[in-house]
């Protein structure tokens, strides 16, 4: 059987590499990066008429490209993210497109650039039979996988928040169709615990880092427990979990130096210098101020609410209930680029084909039929079908 324009498209995605090397300097430069993935989509797109830009830098490429109809509905802002996670130990040869039983595999067939396929056809579809009656702005994101350098770049061109055009946003990310409108956030806190070196034959002449540091983390296990008193109805806890430490200089110095790393998963409403105050505050409360200091605390992904009656909940789930799907919001575990750009005053949603148990794994794969009815829901919310249907 001939495989479909989504399915051809999607391979063509996978195996162009756009690996984020996440900070790791080892990977094969012809793998990493997002500039040949959005140079390939640049070059399509501007090949159906449409006027499209690469923006950000060099390095980490973001697309944007804008299609306006007369009398259009309203506009909406669709992002996919260019990168993928990195290939080490993958089962599979991760740029070889396979089809076969129904899935697609390869690096990135999940995550995410089965949204961008589905989407791209769904245009070509729309276009093609005139029917476009929203208008669009497509993104190509990079890094969202690290630090979403891509989305601040997309949010800087956009511009500022009474110019702008865009109504609403929807990134795509493997959520098996389902629509998320809420998502925690994250921030990395380094801590840094101060003390003074002295020989270890007489411990009491110093102060120990590594003293002062043990109690924060006991601190810290604790303010994690008294979260859990406090759960969002939906989310759940706050939750903090000190997943890294390190420190000391010698077996018979007492330590002047330790470090602590945080993974701090936020609710909407936080953020890294409201993180930051209750670092402070829990050192303080233990008496440790000054010998505690937090040194690094940044924001990761902002977290995501976006109302159930909000006009973007509202089409996808009408669209979703229209094509049988299930249309009713739910939540996601994972952070996504839906964060930042609802942060940033654009109401957004999360959703897209697959499922995030296939992404980052080692036979990474798509459902053709995910991938199928996610270009149907796209080729619907282009042309208005909630809207003139
Ligand atoms: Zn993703």
């Amino acid at each position: 059987m001939p495989h479909s324009r989504v399915t051809r498209l999607l391979s063509d995605y996978v195996a162009i590499p756009s690996v984020n090397p996440m900070g790791r300097d080892d990977l094969d430069p012809a793998i990493v990066g997002e500039a040949r993935y959005a140079g390939h989509l640049l070059q399509a797109l501007k090949a159906l008429g449409i006027d499209a830009e690469c923006i950000g830098g060099a390095e980490q490429p973001s697309v944007v490209a804008e299609l306006r109809v007369a009398g259009a509905h309203d506009h909406v802002l669709v992002a996919s993210h260019l990168d993928t996670v990195p290939v080490d130990g993958m089962a599979i040869d991760p740029f070889d497109p396979v089809v076969r039983d129904g899935r697609l595999y390869g690096r990135g067939s999940c995550d995410t650039k089965a949204g961008m396929a589905a989407l791209v056809a769904a245009l070509e579809e729309v276009l093609a039979r005139g029917k476009l009656r929203r208008n669009l702005t497509l993104v190509g994101e990079s890094d969202e996988e690290m630090a979403s350098v891509g989305v601040r770049d997309v949010i800087a061109h956009l511009g500022e928040p009474g110019g702008r055009k865009v109504d609403w946003a929807l990134a795509t990310e493997p959520t098996g169709l389902r629509l998320v409108n809420a998502h925690k956030g994250r921030v990395s806190a380094r801590l840094l615990a101060h003390g003074r070196a002295c020989h270890s034959s007489d411990p009491d002449r110093g102060q120990s880092a590594i003293g002062a540091l043990s109690q924060m983390v006991l601190e810290l296990e604790a303010l994690h427990r008294h979260k859990a008193q406090q759960p969002d109805p939906r989310l759940g806890p706050t939750t903090l979990s000190v997943g890294l430490i390190g420190g000391g200089r010698a077996p018979n110095m007492v330590a002047d130096e330790a470090w602590a790393i945080i993974d701090w998963r936020m609710l909407p409403g936080e953020d890294e210098a409201s993180v930051r105050a209750q670092l402070e505050a829990t050192a303080a409360r233990a008496g440790l101020a000054g010998r505690i200091e937090v040194a690094e605390c940044t924001l990761d992904k902002e977290a995501l609410s976006t109302d159930d009656a909000a006009p973007v909940v509202r089409t996808c789930r009408a669209l979703l209930e229209r094509a049988g799907l299930e249309g009713e919001p739910t939540i996601a575990a994972f952070g996504t680029d839906a964060g930042p750009l609802s942060l940033a005053g654009i109401p957004s949603v999360v959703m897209g084909p697959g499922h995030i148990a296939q992404a980052h794994t080692a036979d990474e794969w798509i459902a053709i039929d995910q991938l199928e009815a996610m270009t149907r829901f796209f080729v619907q919310l282009l042309s208005g079908a909630d809207v003139v249907g």
